[in-house]
């Protein structure tokens, strides 16, 4: 069941949970956007009065955190992605972080192509063999020693990544009230990890333009994502819980910019004067 977002964080909206539980219901699945915290303590508080689980996406949020505490594992369980586009990567692949003993062993099992390989290699069986649903999870050694390489220098991509974002908020701040964007927020109690930095158009303005007028100018600039409710497996197997007029209102405007380690001044000014033209041009 589809919640709406909050319009600040663009995250599930915690006060809009409680309606759309239902006898069915079995975790709250709270997406941390852009790397930026849903407000957890508020869902696991609901998880908790209704007996659910909660399972972070935090696919966008390696390296960032809520009240002190790593996003991904705060939840019953957490999932991580290291694909290309994130901010830790192995090209391909990612992490299932279970963080509660009883479910570790089937964890296990399902990632070992439903085998208790696992526990054999721990010398703890004399043998493995088949025990329950599963696939083949497991990294190969040449991404586990890249993603190795990537997990080292964490610290060191991170903060050149929030580098780069502040710089595009200090370059933006005295545009936005002109321009009529809405930039990110960042709550007092959620250190994030720059995965992302967007602008959220002014309503009225054509953001196929925008994007058109950007990418002429040779900046990369996209959106993301189709919102899933709208898409056709979201209409197939989702439903939703009230309206969904945030999600579909800032999911139209959002415009995502360029950012990436190392990205140089001259050329996040470059963006933002072609943001600026492409807006004022529409
Ligand atoms: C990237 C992403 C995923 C998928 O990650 P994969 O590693 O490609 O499976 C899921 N959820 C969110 C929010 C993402 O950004």
């Amino acid at each position: 069941m589809f919640v709406d977002i909050r319009p600040d964080t663009l995250n599930l909206d915690e006060t809009k949970i409680g309606d759309a539980i239902t006898q069915k219901t079995k975790a709250i699945v709270p997406v941390h956007y852009a790397g930026v915290s849903c407000e957890m303590d508020e869902i696991m508080a609901i998880a908790a009065r209704n007996s659910l689980a909660v399972v972070e996406d935090a696919a966008q949020g390696v390296m960032s955190s809520y009240r002190g505490k790593m996003l991904g594992s705060i939840g019953d369980f957490g999932a991580y992605s290291f694909h290309e586009t994130k901010n830790i990567i192995s090209g391909e692949g990612g992490s299932l972080l279970v963080n509660r003993e009883e479910s570790l062993n089937d964890a296990e099992i399902i990632r070992e192509k439903g085998t208790d390989r696992s526990q054999f290699l721990r010398g703890e069986r004399d043998k493995y063999s088949w025990q329950d649903h599963g696939s083949s999870y497991l990294p190969g050694e040449l991404i586990a020693a890249f993603l190795w390489g990537q997990m080292r220098r964490a610290d060191e991509i991170t903060s050149m990544r929030m580098e780069a974002w502040e710089r595009y908020d200090e370059l933006l701040g005295p545009l936005k009230a002109s321009l009529d964007c809405q930039t990110p927020t960042i709550p007092a109690h959620v250190q994030h990890n720059a995965h992302m930095y967007y602008v959220i158009l002014p309503r009225g303005v054509d953001r196929d333009s925008v994007l058109k007028y950007m990418r002429e100018q040779k900046v990369g600039a996209i959106f993301h994502y189709v919102p899933l409710h709208s898409a056709p497996a979201g209409r197939r197997f989702g439903r939703q819980s009230g309206e969904l007029e945030n999600t579909d209102d800032l999911a139209s405007r959002i415009v995502r910019l360029p950012l990436w380690c190392g990205i140089s001044e001259s050329q996040q000014c470059y963006v933002v004067d072609s943001l600026k033209a492409a807006i004022n041009a529409d």
